[in-house]
Formats: C-alpha cells, sequence, structure tokens
C-alpha cells in the first residue's frame, strides 16, 4: 500500500492542468511580449490564466503579478514594500511561525538596518490581533502575516489584522499558500494589499505563483529588467507555467467546497484515531485548522525514525522539524506554540489532499500506531554501546 499524506509539501499535477500546459512548450512557444500571432496567443493565454487566479480571491486581473512561486511572492511582498516607503519608516511587523520565506526576507531586512517585531502566538499557533494591534508604530510600513500554517494548519483571523491595518493606514500581506483552493479567500473581505499564492500546492505545477498587489498599493520591483508585468516583474512569462496555474485554481475553485468537506471528515477520523495513542498529542487549532492537517507528538519518539519507518510501509509524511546537518532541532512553529523539545522532536504532519481516500486514513490508523510503540521499545540511537 502507498500513501501519500504530505499534500502540504507538494502535490500532483492534474492530468486536465497537464493537457492545458502542454501546447505552449511547442505548437504556441511565441513570447507573450511579442508583436506578432505568436506572441498574441501566447499573451492571451496568460492574461486568461490571470483572470483564473484573480477571479479565485475576488481581484481584478491587473492586480495579479505573476512569479515564480510563494517564496518569490513573500520577498516581493516583504523586500519591494519596505524599499517603496523607506521615507514612512523602516519597521515591519510579522509573526513567530511564518514561513521562512517571510521570516528570512525579514531577517535580510534587519541586516540592513529595519527593525522587525515578531508577534508570539498562542498554544494553538494562533495570533492574538491585540498583540498586532500593540506592534504597529508610526513608522510601521509593513504587517505580514500567513492565511494558514503549513505546519500546524491553524488558520489566522486575518480578516480583524487586515482591518486594523486598514486603519492605521499600513500595508497588509498575507501568506495564502496553504489556503487558495481550499478555503475561501478573498482580498476584501480579509482587507489585505498583497497576498502571495503557490501553484504547485494545489495541484498546479511547480515553480510558478503570483503575487496579488493591490491597484495603488506602493511597493518597488525586486527583480530588474523588461518592463514584463506591467513593470513589477521583469523576465520573459513562463507561458506554460501561468496557464498550468490558472487552470490548477479554476478546477480546485469549481469542487472547492465538496473537496474541504471531505478532508474535514478525513481529517477528524485521522486526528481523533492517532489522539488515542498513549503519549500522542494534537498540535494546533481544533477549529480554526486547513482541512487536510493533522499534526501530531508522540511522545518518546523522533520524527526521523517516525518518518523513515512510515517510508519503509509506504507512507510518504513530513515532520515538524527542521533537520540541519544531523542534528534534530525543533520547528521554530513547535517552539512558538511553546512545545517543549523533547516532545517537538517525536512531531510528524499528515497533510491530506485528493489523492486521500477513507482507506488510506485506515492505513495510517492501522500502521502508526504500531511504528510508534516499536520505536519506543528501541534504546535511544544515542545510547552508548559499552559493556
Ligand atoms: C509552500 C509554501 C511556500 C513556498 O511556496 P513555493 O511556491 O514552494 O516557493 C510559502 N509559504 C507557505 C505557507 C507554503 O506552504
Amino acid at each position: 500500500m502507498h500513501v501519500y499524506a504530505d499534500h502540504g509539501a507538494t502535490t500532483p499535477v492534474d492530468a486536465r492542468v497537464v493537457s492545458a500546459m502542454l501546447p505552449y512548450f511547442s505548437e504556441r512557444f511565441g513570447n507573450a511580449s511579442s508583436i506578432h500571432a505568436w506572441g498574441q496567443e501566447a499573451r492571451e493565454a496568460v492574461d486568461r490564466a490571470r483572470e483564473h487566479v484573480a477571479r479565485a480571491i475576488g481581484a481584478t486581473p491587473s492586480e495579479i503579478v505573476f512569479t515564480s512561486g510563494a517564496t518569490e511572492s513573500d520577498n516581493f511582498a516583504a523586500l519591494g514594500s519596505a524599499f517603496a516607503n523607506e521615507s514612512r519608516g523602516r519597521h515591519l511587523v510579522t509573526t513567530t511561525v511564518e514561513h521562512h520565506a517571510v521570516l528570512e526576507a525579514c531577517g535580510f531586512l534587519e541586516s540592513r538596518g529595519y527593525e522587525v517585531t515578531f508577534v508570539p502566538v498562542d498554544r494553538e499557533g494562533r495570533v492574538d490581533p491585540d498583540d498586532v494591534r500593540a506592534a504597529i508604530r508610526n513608522d510601521t510600513i509593513l504587517i505580514s502575516v500567513m492565511h494558514a500554517n503549513n505546519e500546524i494548519g491553524t488558520v489566522e483571523p486575518i480578516e480583524t489584522i487586515g482591518r486594523l491595518a486598514r486603519e492605521r493606514g499600513v500595508l497588509m500581506h498575507t501568506d495564502a499558500a496553504q489556503t487558495v483552493g481550499i478555503m475561501p479567500v478573498h482580498v476584501d473581505e480579509l482587507s489585505v494589499d498583497l497576498l502571495s499564492i503557490s501553484a504547485h500546492k494545489r495541484y498546479g505545477p511547480k515553480g510558478v505563483g503570483a503575487l496579488y498587489v493591490r491597484k495603488g498599493a506602493r511597493i518597488s520591483r525586486i527583480q530588474h529588467g523588461g518592463s514584463h508585468e506591467r513593470n513589477r516583474r521583469a523576465g520573459t512569462e513562463n507561458v506554460p507555467a501561468a496557464v498550468g496555474f490558472g487552470e490548477a485554481i479554476r478546477i480546485a475553485l469549481e469542487s472547492m467546497e465538496e473537496e474541504a468537506a471531505r478532508l474535514r471528515v478525513l481529517r477528524d477520523r485521522l486526528a481523533q484515531g492517532l489522539a488515542r495513542i498513549d503519549g500522542a498529542r494534537l498540535n494546533g487549532s481544533l477549529t480554526d485548522r486547513l482541512p487536510g492537517n493533522v499534526n501530531v507528538s508522540f511522545e518518546g519518539a523522533d520524527s526521523e525514525s517516525l518518518l523513515m519507518a512510515l517510508d519503509f510501509r509506504g507512507v510518504a509524511a513530513s515532520s515538524g522539524s527542521a533537520c540541519t546537518s544531523g542534528s534534530l532541532e525543533p520547528s521554530h512553529v513547535l517552539s512558538a506554540i511553546g512545545l517543549p523539545p523533547d516532545i517537538a522532536k517525536g512531531t510528524v504532519r499528515f497533510s491530506l489532499g485528493r489523492t486521500t481516500s477513507a482507506a488510506d486514513v485506515d492505513y495510517l490508523l492501522h500502521v502508526v500506531p504500531e511504528i510508534v510503540s516499536q520505536l519506543r521499545r528501541k534504546p535511544p540511537l544515542t545510547t552508548p554501546n559499552i559493556r
């Protein structure tokens, strides 16, 4: 049995998306910036894709800038708004649980003399809007809070934070890589000015995404060159990727509610089953949560061994920990929700998606308890072997 339970990392490209993309590699290969018929054909395809992406988030097509993915979109949002608004101030507000793309971009800005306030989260990973409000200063130029956390699945109160950003006249960015196409995302309801999307998290191709830039929002470009994307992002448009992205988003929106409801049922059954394992602890919020996310810590186990044993049984999952050069460090998200390091180190994320069936969940509920008890019986790897 093979069970792919790592949809939070990436998803398979939908067959309909692949067929929509194919003609744009060879027959319709034009450069979307060229004047001639080949160019116009490519331009029309990119514009159709832009309409699909815009419609999915309640934006207008001219507010969508295609990028190489959510990592670039996050960098674009942070650096672009910092550079464009230097005369107003050099202070940014974000949270301790953001994706590395936001955290590292903010870290880079700090090294260049900007100041960043990292607002903490509660034990479920939720940001308190009052803490964001308290962090805003007169020289604050950007607030960046993710829509839903990729590790523990917690959905943040962006509507409230967006409203208070607007009241203070501060640009508001959200990383919606995990939510667009599986939860309702509307840029006006969320009151955001900038929003990051990634295609490959929603059954589209890798290496393409978008940044939504509200009309009138002050943001500089970070990639210089030609006047592509209305002068906001230089570089020949990746036409096949944009077409695939548009098609993937269109398809996801068609069945979003049914798919989300289906995943919630599977997610809750998996979570409840795993919670029955001795010493297991569910992380994240039970109410405000991504439909396909289950994140569990197993006391007395370590995630590396868990993932290897799962892989051996045909299961793909991922850890809540970043493995840096052999030493397991608890992830910044698990530290931020206050998990002690010895519990955090036994954390696994199962992320369910379109490939997940009820039989997959049955299989997980069969193998995970076995693996956990096997691992607990083994002595820790560090026991000295001296007799
Ligand atoms: C996957 C992910 C990213 C990075 O997206 P890429 O398109 O792979 O660069 C950023 N933020 C979040 C929340 C993600 O889940």
